[in-house]
């Protein structure tokens, strides 16, 4: 028992992503991930805790999702979100948001104050603004870098797992190992060292970075479009609170030059999203492929169903269920575990429990 924490900041990494970048996205995940240890400490229940880092993941333009987020084919943001709770059972989504400034919170309150687990577009607008939800002008969500990046995806005629367009072609398919940054896991007394995850003294392992020495870049398409991936996205938050209640919430732009009105698994509950009694998983990565999968839903049912540990279930569902090289996941059990997984070359990660397992990296 006890309560465990785990941050996500998306699975469609490019090792040719620059050093200063890594070290931005993940400076902004180890932020995010203290102050949802913090809140946890503070007996913040879970539900809570997973909005307010998803929250402060949003209003960040580090990652896709909230202010950041990937343009679709016609230049705007469509943004999507969702949310559960597993004590309660109970859920909320929204899709094909482009003035709300958290689409979170619009998916909590769907949850919250609606009848519905799910409202779309023109009526997500709309109930936004009957609940008073903070509202921006959809320029907020557009940055230059944003712009470049669909004209490149235009250019390219591709669909585009993100982003961050590397400041160099050179290395493609052959990363410099100097160039990763890094997994890092530190422990002490049996408790999360947070504040020493870059200092000295910490335990730093480099993990097993053979698939990326060796690598190469996954060709990828989606029906015959082709689909690169690139970068930090979407993110997501999933929690278990000292009452051992579990929660998870997933927030994205989706993907560079989407189709306007496609839906990815991120706002879909038991593919980007699931939280029941005994765990809480969020999903990242192509979001056609996770939908197929039922990626979320499956870890938790393969624990109810078969009994299998939190390890066991993420294993087999990225291993097994999910195709290869198309993402990853967090989750967290009511044991106060937390488990990273993913099959793509990284993840932007951070996990912590109260029993003192502490983990952050972007690979394998
Ligand atoms: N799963 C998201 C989508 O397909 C993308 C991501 O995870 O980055 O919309």
């Amino acid at each position: 028992m006890g309560w465990a924490i785990a941050v996500h900041g998306g699975a469609g990494i490019d090792p040719r992503l620059p050093m200063d970048r890594q070290q931005e996205a993940r400076d902004v995940l180890l932020y995010c991930l203290q102050l949802g240890v913090n809140a946890l400490k503070a007996s913040v229940p879970a539900i809570d805790v997973v909005e307010l880092v998803v929250r402060e993941l949003e209003s960040n333009p580090v990652f896709n999702s909230g202010r950041g987020s990937a343009l679709c084919t016609k230049g705007t943001v469509e943004m999507e979100a969702s949310i559960m709770d597993g004590s309660r059972n109970k859920c909320g989504a929204a899709s094909g948001l482009s003035t709300v400034k958290n689409p979170i919170s619009l998916a909590r309150l769907v949850m919250e104050k609606s009848p519905h687990a799910y409202i779309a577009f023109a009526g997500a607008e709309e109930f936004a603004r009957e609940q008073g939800v903070e509202i921006v002008d959809t320029n907020y969500f557009i940055t230059a870098e944003n712009k470049d990046r669909l004209e490149q995806a235009k250019e390219m005629n591709s669909i585009q797992f993100d982003y961050r367009i590397p400041e160099s072609e050179d290395g493609v398919g052959k990363p410099d190992e100097n160039e990763l940054l890094p997994t890092v896991r530190s422990y002490a007394n049996g408790k999360p060292v947070l504040e020493k995850a870059f200092g000295n003294g910490v335990t730093c392992e480099n993990g097993d970075q053979s698939s990326c020495k060796s690598g190469y870049f996954p060709e990828s398409e989606i029906n015959g479009v082709p689909i690169n991936l690139y970068q930090p996205e979407t993110v997501g938050c999933v929690a278990v609170d000292i009452e051992g209640r579990c929660a998870s919430a997933t927030s994205t732009g989706g993907l560079i030059n989407k189709r306007s009105g496609r839906i990815g698994d991120s706002p879909i509950i038991g593919a980007g999203t699931y939280a029941n009694e005994i765990c809480a998983v969020s999903a990242t990565g192509e979001g056609e492929a996770i939908i197929r999968a039922t990626v979320a839903r499956d870890v938790a049912a393969l624990m109810e169903y078969k009994g299998l540990s939190l390890q066991d279930s993420v294993d087999y569902v990225i291993n097994k269920r999910l195709e290869d090289g198309k993402g990853g996941l967090i989750a967290v059990s009511s044991n106060g575990e937390a488990v990273a997984g993913f099959n793509t070359m990284g993840m932007f990660r951070a996990c912590a429990t109260e029993a003192g397992y502490y983990e952050v990296g972007i690979w394998h």
